[in-house]
């Protein structure tokens, strides 16, 4: 089946993989950078991939495995860097795309890190805290050679959080001395930092503020739609609000609710900590149902859930003039160019979400020096890189189509963020002799 989308005709015999389509945005880059095929060749495929039979021993003695990965995409510019994920859709094909992404989500952020991921697939909600522990501490186990501050450094992800991360750790410790700096994300009380929690959602605000600053807009008054109310997205909910945005719209994996109005972010929150969920949100507000969230009416939808929610498919009934990719891979390339052919601004994951690696960054360089920072100073930093990494792309994106007046398609957030990660990805490649 072809389908002419815009800026190219894909032929699709299958549907293709999550890598894959990540392998395709990597490829239009490097399309334009004019990068050698040996090169696309080695910068695409990962360095290595651990596959790993994570078993415990359930609460009543029952021997249980799970299939577990750890994928190093990437070590040119750092140690392999990116989270870790419980999911029963997790897999070999998923974490690869998600290790990829983490390679040029350092590289766009300009942090000395590489990229890699992590993932189990089990469903967290079927297993109790003891049963969490069991499976990261034999997961721990099961890839401790592998990681090390130096080497590769996990982090949390879907379904896991600070709590996991410090049993990582703990794990780790055992069989390898004190070292806080081989995971981040990690509670407080263990070398975590203040503002690491927040964030990813501090963080896709700074993006989202600079994108509408660079088109000549503004965050404030705007109506924002918000899918997801985990870490990222209540977070992302409380400072769309905070700087004056209006949260119309929110869904988590249970419910969905839409309001032009407005909806109480403060309740959202509140909900959200005494239930697990927003479901019990408010039995006034009118409810809708959660595959409608991405369709309403809005100026700025922020997917922040799991990937590829957006596709060829419904892409077109998107209605948001701006669409901020909180989650990893929230849109299929054909997605992508629907909604340019559209009009509608897209910010890339790579760059919309890269606040969270970029503060484990901080706390892995507190780690090291064994000196702690201010709340205040954290995040005052993670405002300075997004700003400047987003100047950076925007700038990239205007000279590509100022220099290039005559071309069919327009050069896009997504192309500049992948030509500026590549770039400074290839390049310490080469300097390494490769
Ligand atoms: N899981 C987050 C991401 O996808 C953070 C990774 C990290 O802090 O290493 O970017």
């Amino acid at each position: 089946m072809a389908t002419s989308v815009g800026e190219r005709t894909m032929v699709l015999q299958r549907e293709r993989t999550p890598f894959e389509n990540v392998n395709m945005q990597f490829d239009l880059s490097a399309d334009r950078l004019q990068l050698d095929q040996n090169y696309r060749d080695f910068l695409k495929r990962p360095v290595r991939e651990l596959l790993v039979n994570v078993t415990i021993k359930d609460r009543n003695g029952c021997l249980r495995s799970f299939e577990g990965y750890r994928i190093q995409h990437n070590n040119a510019r750092g140690p392999y860097k990116g989270g870790l994920r419980y999911h029963p859709e997790v897999n070999l094909e998923e974490v690869r795309a998600l290790a990829s992404l983490m390679t040029w989500k350092c590289a766009v952020v300009n942090i000395p890190f590489g990229g890699g991921k992590g993932g189990i697939s089990i469903d967290p909600s079927t297993l109790n805290e003891y049963e969490i522990q069991e499976v990261t501490r034999s997961f721990t186990r099961a890839i401790s050679q592998f990681i090390g501050p130096q080497t590769d450094i996990p982090a949390p992800d879907v379904n896991t959080n600070a709590k996991v991360m410090g049993y990582l750790l703990d794990e780790y410790q055992r069989l390898h001395g004190f070292t806080p700096a081989v995971v981040t994300g990690k509670p407080l009380a263990l070398g975590g930092s203040l503002g690491r929690n927040e964030a990813t959602g501090r963080g896709v605000m700074f993006a989202t503020r600079e994108m509408l600053k660079a088109n000549g807009d503004r965050i404030e008054g705007k109506s924002v739609v918000i899918q997801g109310f985990g870490n990222v997205g209540s977070h992302t909910a409380k400072y769309a609000h905070e700087m004056g945005a209006k949260v119309i719209g929110v869904s988590d994996a249970f419910a969905a609710f839409y309001d032009p109005k407005g909806l109480d972010v403060n309740k959202l929150w509140e909900c959200q900590l005494r239930d697990g969920s927003i479901k019990n949100f408010d039995a006034q507000q009118a409810k809708i149902s959660r595959d409608e969230i991405l369709f309403t009416e809005c100026d700025v939808l922020i997917p922040a859930a799991l990937g590829e929610v957006i596709t060829r498919g419904n892409a077109n009934g998107v209605k948001a003039r701006w669409v901020i990719e909180a989650a990893n891979h929230p849109l299929t390339p054909e997605a992508d160019l629907i909604l340019t052919d559209k009009g509608v601004h897209v910010l890339p994951d790579i760059i919309t979400n890269a606040g969270g690696v970029y503060v484990s960054y901080l706390e892995w360089v507190q780690n090291q020096n064994n000196f702690y920072w201010k709340e205040e100073e954290v995040n005052e930093r993670l405002n300075d890189s997004m700003t400047s990494a987003f100047r950076n792309v925007h700038e990239v994106m205007v000279n590509e189509n100022t220099n290039n007046p005559g071309q069919k398609f327009p050069c896009t957030y997504r192309r500049a963020a992948y030509m500026v990660a590549i770039k400074r990805v290839y390049e310490a490649t080469k300097l390494r002799g490769l």
